[in-house]
């Protein structure tokens, strides 16, 4: 454990209290900020661990621990609170919270209503949907979770612990990430949110928009991940099929003095959309079917040696070959991002057997 430096003081916090010796609920926490490659840190009080989602400070004695939570968003401070909530359990724990919840509905999670479902291109569909409570999706990461349940089952709520709870178990629903293509509050005060989705074979939400139909409800969780492309004189954003909206947004937002380029993967010529982007970052639409992959064009790159940012997204597997090339390649970790957008699978199963 380090000494840690003074803590920025966060806007939110929440509180518990654990009938169990602090050094047996530091040590926990201590091992499991280690198993995901976080550092827990000495404070006066006792230890804390930073996620990205906020703080947990722990402190106590010898029969009791304090836990407290401490986060800049509502919704961030829910996803921690579950996250404690969670690991206490497996340890057999039972937190008493002091700050209790005061809705059931949890803070990070949004009812929403389909307002509108079109064919995009050939193989993507737009799809908008509006709430009362989305201004916050303007604000932090670009993309956010639908939710699909059991058949049957009723939205994630608030128990009185204000833990959200998960009808069927956590692991009977589908959380698909997608990215907000767009964003805007009307002048009655609701909020529309555009996203696009890549059909494809097998998939639940392809299956989902098939039958869609407006006025619709859908529960949707965050906003969560980053907010595009680190600021550099020069990028290279390089994306499949699922990426089109990241990059889309990302390049709308580059300054426009960025230089620089930018490829993407789509199945037909019908998919190719007018982007708005710097007149200096060339790009290119690569149609499927050839010998062209999004691994193949980075490795095609001409990286400059300073003052740069590369993006990457695309299936797991080639994801993890494309951080290896540019790791390889002497990009340090801030001059390069990675994403895996989806799994293969198909291919994982093949290569199990
Ligand atoms: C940060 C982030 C942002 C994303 N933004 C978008 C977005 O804006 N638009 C978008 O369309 N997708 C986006 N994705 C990808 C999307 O979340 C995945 O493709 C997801 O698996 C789709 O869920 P599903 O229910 O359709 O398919 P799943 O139920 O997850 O998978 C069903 C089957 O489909 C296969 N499959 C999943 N994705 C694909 C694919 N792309 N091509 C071929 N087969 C596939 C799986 O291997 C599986 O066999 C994003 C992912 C991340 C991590």
């Amino acid at each position: 454990m380090t000494k840690q430096s003074p803590i920025t003081p966060a806007a939110l916090s929440s509180r518990a209290q654990v009938s169990a010796p602090y050094d047996m609920v530091a040590e926990q926490f201590c091992a499991f900020a280690q198993q995901i490659g976080l550092q827990a840190e000495d404070s006066d009080e006792g230890v804390s661990i930073r996620f990205r989602l906020g703080q947990i400070n722990l402190s106590g004695t010898a029969v009791q621990t304090q836990v407290e939570l401490t986060s800049e968003s509502a919704s961030s401070l829910q996803l921690l609170r579950d996250l404690v909530a969670e690991r206490m359990t497996e340890a057999g724990l039972t937190p008493e919270w002091s700050t209790k919840a005061v809705s059931s509905q949890p803070a990070n999670m949004s009812m929403t209503t389909v307002v509108e479902v079109r064919p995009l291109t050939p193989s993507y569909t737009r799809v908008v949907i509006e709430g009362p409570d989305l201004a916050r999706f303007d604000e932090g990461g670009f993309h956010f979770r639908l939710l699909f349940g059991p058949e049957g089952a009723g939205w994630p709520y608030l128990d009185n612990a204000g833990i959200t709870q998960w009808p069927g178990g956590s692991k009977a629903w589908h959380r698909p990430v997608y990215t907000t293509r767009s964003i805007e509050t009307q002048p009655d005060g609701l909020t529309r949110i555009a996203f696009d989705v890549f059909l494809h074979d097998g998939g639940r939400v392809t299956e989902w928009c098939r039958s869609l139909t407006v006025g619709t409800q859908m529960a949707v969780t965050g906003p969560g991940g980053g907010r595009g492309a680190v600021p550099a004189a020069w990028v290279c954003l390089i994306g499949d099929e699922t990426a089109v909206p990241v990059i889309a947004r990302m390049l709308k937002d580059l300054p426009e003095t960025t230089k620089g380029a930018a490829v993407l993967f789509v199945p037909d010529a019908g998919d190719i959309q007018d982007l708005p982007h710097p007149r200096d970052v060339q790009i290119e639409w690569k149609l499927r079917g050839g010998d062209a992959t999004p691994l193949g064009s980075l490795q095609d790159a001409i990286l400059p040696n300073q003052d740069r940012f590369v993006f990457f997204a695309a299936e797991r597997k080639e994801v993890i070959a494309a951080r290896g090339y540019l790791i390889d390649n002497g990009l340090d970790k801030g001059e390069f991002q990675c994403a895996a957008y989806w799994t293969d699978e198909d291919m994982e199963k093949r290569d199990e057997r």
